[in-house]
């Protein structure tokens, strides 16, 4: 139903997004969606379904565009099917592919319709209105004057419990191993009051917490509500008086934007959640200096014991590469050191791969694949214990959970930890969306058992930052 006109009905269409990659992608998908509903599309779960197929992709996945040809591949049959059924799918590839290779995506696979960059979802409705007047595919992988933010409409569907919010977009970094400049373009921050609006919005719509998005979200620097630039601390603590939004996070995070003022925020909103992910990439000076991160090792080290300082039961997670081009034995050893000297709740680690157009591809001195192999094996070995340590030192520890559905198993609920980590327990589904009292009884590798502690309800915390402060 065309939500501006309800006695106006747009034909019932069928939309099917799949989506790769990042937390951003998930959300961008998410919005498509959105633009979409008043043209009469709606969502559903397979291809064969649907009268539109988006690929939303990711240009960070090992060997992204093989596999997106791939999955073209198999659509252009049904795709063909469908045309000689006589009925029609407009196939759409989006995101950071699309963005860093849509010539080549055109013309290696003519038969699709649609090729759009992230900064361009807003002119889905649109492109699509172009397709169905001409045949011949469109592409738009410019970086339009206008903001995307300022167009899209408010979000229609529902993202449940825990929901996802973008606040930025683009970075300015030019990390050597990174496409993320190229694809998304340079930093841009929405206003405060943009985010407020839509985080009030999804609160309304069911979401207990919020996890803030953005390639480089502590970066964040909008309008202010009443004019000036706020920064991400400033943010949150607006944030944190939404009532009824009892969980605050965001990522991913650049140490180099780490300022004091956020690190303090961490010790003074009890809504935001003791866990950050804070990339790294590597331990090693001389291997920050060739990523370009702009930072030396010891500056994370100072920014982890900042941060334990304001936020004591705070735990850490970060990314790191193995095998940087030019990265010798003794980066890779100062590595280890830094992870050891941490101590991670959780962390991803890749081995590098190049990404086509950035600086670290075409560096001289590639590390051999073996050595790559070897040197991602002893990392993630370390990561693994300090990961099961982490769990671990949670058994018999008191702790809240968000309930965000029903389990796996008939009688039990599934929620999220303070620390992010997936908790199942014995409980009523009933109480999704609240948050809950446990003892944890057991550490899996990846997950927690609890006991729930009289299934009793919690509230958001009982003052907000603000009036805490006013009550001191
Ligand atoms: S800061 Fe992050 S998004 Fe920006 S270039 Fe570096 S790795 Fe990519």
């Amino acid at each position: 139903m065309n939500p501006d006109n309800p006695d106006r009905r747009a034909p019932q269409k069928r939309l099917f997004i799949r989506s790769w990659g990042c937390q951003m992608n998930v959300y961008d998908s998410g919005r498509m969606a959105d633009v979409l509903a008043p043209l009469g599309y709606a969502p559903t779960e397979t291809p064969e379904d649907a009268d539109m197929v988006v690929l939303n992709t990711c240009h960070i996945r090992e060997k992204a565009s093989e596999k997106l040809f791939s999955e073209l591949g198999r659509l252009r049959v049904l795709k063909q099917a469908k045309e000689q059924g006589g009925s029609r799918m407009i196939l759409a590839v989006a995101g950071c592919v699309a963005q860093a290779e849509g010539a080549e995506i055109t013309a290696r696979a003519p038969y699709v319709d649609l090729v759009l960059g992230p900064q361009s979802y807003h002119r889905l409705p649109e492109m699509v209105a172009r397709i169905s007047r001409a045949t011949g595919s469109v592409i738009e992988t410019d970086f339009p004057a206008e903001q995307k933010f300022d167009f899209l409409p408010d979000s229609t569907t529902p993202q449940g419990v825990s929901a996802f919010l973008t606040i930025q977009e683009g970075c300015d970094k030019f990390c050597s191993f990174c496409v993320v400049p190229y694809t998304r373009g340079s930093e841009f921050s929405r206003s405060a009051a943009a985010v407020l609006k839509e985080a009030r919005h999804l609160v309304a719509q069911g979401a207990r917490e919020i996890t803030l998005l953005g390639q480089n979200v502590n970066a964040w620097h909008g309008e202010g509500l009443s004019g000036g630039t706020w920064t991400l601390d400033r943010l949150l603590l607006e944030l944190a008086e939404i009532p009824n939004l009892a969980r605050l996070r965001y990522t991913t995070s650049h140490p180099r934007d780490m300022d004091d003022a956020l690190i303090a925020a961490h010790g003074r909103i009890p809504q935001l959640m003791p866990f950050l992910h804070l990339p790294v990439q590597s331990g090693s000076d001389r291997m920050l200096a060739a990523m370009n991160r702009g930072h030396k090792a010891d500056l994370y080290r100072q920014i982890a014991d900042k941060l334990r300082t304001a936020r004591p039961d705070i735990a850490l997670s970060s990314d790191f590469i193995a095998g940087h081009p030019g990265e010798s034995e003794a980066d890779h050893q100062a590595t280890l050191k830094l992870i050891a000297d941490i101590g991670f709740a959780l962390a991803y680690s890749f081995k590098y791969s190049s990404r086509p157009g950035t600086p670290a591809a075409s560096a001289a001195v590639q590390v051999a694949e073996a050595e790559k192999d070897r040197r991602l094996q002893e990392m993630q070995a370390l990561l693994r214990e300090q990961q099961d340590a982490f769990n671990r030192s949670c058994i018999g520890r008191r702790c809240d959970v968000l309930v965000t559905g029903a389990g796996r198993h008939e009688g039990q609920i599934a929620g999220r930890s303070p620390w992010l980590q997936p908790v199942h327990g014995l409980g009523s589904p009933h109480l999704t969306g609240q948050i809950v009292s446990a003892t944890v009884t057991a550490a899996m590798p990846n997950s927690l058992s609890v006991r729930l502690e009289g299934n009793e309800a919690l509230g958001p915390p009982s003052q907000t930052p603000r009036q805490e402060k006013a009550a001191a």
